[in-house]
């Protein structure tokens, strides 16, 4: 009884220098690999497939640039690559000298942009958690400014790229990825519009729509986002799925930790209440509440029902638009 939201996933290339931290970004994000860990890490050297499209709503892939690639040899298929990408981030290594990079960024993008002028093109500034606030703002300004010259450069004026200041080290990575993905969601405002309804229905005072498995949100309600309360919701997934993976599983091992039945209230010990359930074999919906509004929790569960039935419904139609036929919601 899921909805066959595999067939839209987002597709993402990672991209940039070898060593500027993209299999890192891969482990800890994707993979929950702890920081510290990334240290031992082997460079990686070649594009390589990441396919987490089985267990997250986000379809994804990693490209590296080990020295010089060649945009001209034949056996490059830079058509196929950049035909199906939605996103491409570029990872700039702040902690280093970015003159290269940014010189391989503009290549990229000039090829890419041919290929498929309507790629969303994302740059992660990374690795800023070695810098001071100031001179993390003194990198962003002249990173932008010599990547739009280079850009300017080449006629390509009108390529549109994004800036991220991003860390392993906290949550900015998720962050700057949340947003990367929120882009290449076309139902992303009628997301929103569910959750507006939702919450203000239910006494909620914020509700994140997220991708399990990475702990990315694919949407939120309208009210601003602050990043504490990010950090808990994300805090209750780890524990959640932790707890899961301990107690949840079968003695056989077999079983999943997150399904249909996967629901955890947290209370906090400041009245406020952590809601989690459900939504999709991928997505969870995850609140913040005051206890007051939690006791109405059979209006609460009355309208989560109404809430998921919609998102089944927002997938489905999308689901079908794409293949001309409507699918079986057991897909
Ligand atoms: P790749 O070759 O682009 O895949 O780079 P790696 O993922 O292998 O990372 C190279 C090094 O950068 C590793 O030692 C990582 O621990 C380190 N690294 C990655 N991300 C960060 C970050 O956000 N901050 C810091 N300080 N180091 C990072």
């Amino acid at each position: 009884e899921e909805s066959p939201v595999s067939a839209d996933q987002p597709r993402i290339l990672l991209m940039g220098r070898r060593r500027s931290g993209k299999s890192s970004i891969q482990k800890v994000v994707f993979h929950k690999m702890s920081p510290n860990e990334t240290l031992f890490l082997e460079s990686t050297n070649k594009i390589c497939k990441d396919d987490i499209s089985s267990s997250s709503f986000i379809n994804f892939q990693i490209w590296d640039f080990p020295g010089q690639v060649d945009f001209c040899d034949p056996t490059f298929d830079s058509e196929m690559i950049f035909n199906g990408t939605g996103a491409l981030i570029f990872v700039i290594d702040a902690q280093d000298d970015y003159m290269e990079a940014l010189e391989k960024l503009q290549v990229t993008v000039s090829r890419a942009y041919k290929v498929k002028p309507d790629i969303n093109f994302e740059v992660f500034i990374h690795k800023v958690d070695g810098l001071s606030d100031d001179h993390k703002i003194e990198t962003q300004r002249d990173i932008h400014q010599r990547a739009n010259d280079d850009l300017a450069d080449a006629s390509l004026e009108k390529v549109h790229l994004s800036f991220y200041l991003t860390s392993i080290y906290d949550h900015s990575i998720f962050e700057a990825f949340s947003k990367v993905v929120q882009k290449l969601i076309p139902q992303l405002p009628t997301l929103e519009n569910l959750l507006n309804i939702f919450i203000s229905h239910s006494g909620i005072e914020k509700a994140f729509l997220f991708d399990v498995v990475s702990k990315i949100y694919i949407a939120t309600d309208s009210s601003p986002v602050d990043m504490q309360c990010y950090e808990l919701c994300c805090d209750m997934i780890d524990v959640v799925i932790d707890v899961s993976c301990i107690y949840g599983l079968l003695d056989d091992g077999s079983g999943c930790a997150y399904d249909k039945e996967s629901l955890a209230i947290i209370k906090l010990n400041n009245t406020t209440v952590l809601y989690l359930k459900q939504v999709t074999k991928f997505l969870a919906l995850v609140c913040i509440l005051r206890e007051e509004s939690f006791e109405r929790k059979g209006l609460i569960e009355y309208n989560f029902h109404c809430f998921r039935n919609a998102i089944h419904e927002v997938f489905e139609v999308a689901a079908a638009n794409q293949s001309g036929v409507l699918k079986g919601s057991d897909s």
